[in-house]
């Protein structure tokens, strides 16, 4: 058991919807939180990142910053998933490691399994595979993150663990059209095709894929959860435990917009990995388990969502 009270905690990438759900559920904890602005500190610059652990020494770190988007966007700018993600990770670990962090906790996601792995995908899953190609930049870069943290442990023993969460959905995501991640893209498209009584909206790929969602409340408190009781070197899946069809998906957002008319599917659009639901059992036999309800979370996630209209 790792005590975070009293600890100066680092997150890394708090203005994201993974930090700053981390930063929330840290505000249940006795501790310290500590956070940057990206103006003032540039996670890819090597020796910024090195004066500002000098200067701040953080006991505990969890690198949730990334450049992250869905499948479109890494698809059409592969020099950024996989640059900037190595850079920020190369930076922010090997800084921990020599301002003297106690824990770092790094996160990955599942896009880094095989296209093809064994449903649901356990950890050692991990490499055995070639990768989805419209996601494989940033999956090389998560994968580095994992070898680089395993490599501290084993080279100096250092408490460094990594989880690899699922697609995860809720307030603070990036409703941008077009590079956003589906559920996001969704929730904005039904929305104004609500608005204009639009006939149809339309939802990329076959509408067959399956994906798994987790809201990112439920990914925080197992994130915490794993600083405080967990410190191997394997990695730990995070995940609902169930997945859906893209297609019965859609209907679940119309009907949470209200949205009456049709969906139609774009084959011209990619699918990406057909399916991606991941075994959680490591992360089960620890102790954890996810709260939120995909229908529940949704519905909050429209909440949020209108409140960025302003
Ligand atoms: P992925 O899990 O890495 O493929 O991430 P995404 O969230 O981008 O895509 C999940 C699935 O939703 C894929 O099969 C997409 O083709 C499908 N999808 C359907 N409509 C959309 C959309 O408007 N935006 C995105 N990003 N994906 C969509």
């Amino acid at each position: 058991m790792f005590d975070l009270k009293h600890r100066r905690v680092f997150v890394a990438g708090h203005r994201g919807m993974v930090g700053s759900a981390i930063v929330r559920r840290l505000g249940t904890v006795d501790c310290q939180v500590l956070t940057v602005p990206r103006s003032s500190l540039d996670l890819t610059r090597q020796s910024d990142v090195e004066d500002w652990f000098q200067a701040n020494k953080p006991d505990v770190v969890v690198l949730a910053a990334a450049k992250v988007g869905g499948i479109h966007a890494n698809n059409v700018r592969p020099v950024d998933f996989l640059a900037d993600n190595l850079s920020m990770e190369l930076n922010v670990v090997r800084s921990s490691f020599e301002h003297g962090c106690k824990k770092l906790l790094f996160l990955g996601s599942t896009c880094i399994y095989p296209k093809f792995a064994k449903q649901p995908i356990a950890e050692s899953e991990l490499l055995t595979g070639p990768l989805e190609p419209t996601n494989e930049w940033y999956a090389i870069a998560k994968i580095a993150g994992i070898k680089l943290c395993q490599a501290f442990r084993k080279q100096y023993g250092s408490h460094f663990i990594s989880a690899m969460p699922t697609n995860l959905y809720g307030p603070g995501d990036n409703y941008h059209p077009e590079d956003s991640h589906v559920v996001a893209a969704l929730i904005r498209r039904f929305h104004e095709a609500k608005l204009s009584n639009a006939e149809e909206v339309v939802v990329w790929g076959t509408g067959m894929p399956r994906r798994e969602f987790l809201h990112v409340d439920d990914l925080a408190d197992a994130c915490i959860f794993l600083l405080e009781n967990y410190s191997e070197g394997e990695i730990v899946n995070i995940g609902w435990g169930s997945d859906i069809a893209i297609g019965e998906f859609a209907e679940l957002i119309a009907d949470i917009v209200n949205f009456q008319g049709r969906i139609v599917f774009d084959h011209s659009r990619p699918d990406g990995t057909p399916r991606k639901l991941v075994d959680t059992s490591r992360l089960n036999s620890l102790g954890w388990h996810p709260n939120i309800k995909l229908r529940k979370g949704l519905e909050l996630t429209y909440q949020d969502f209108l409140g960025t209209l302003g």
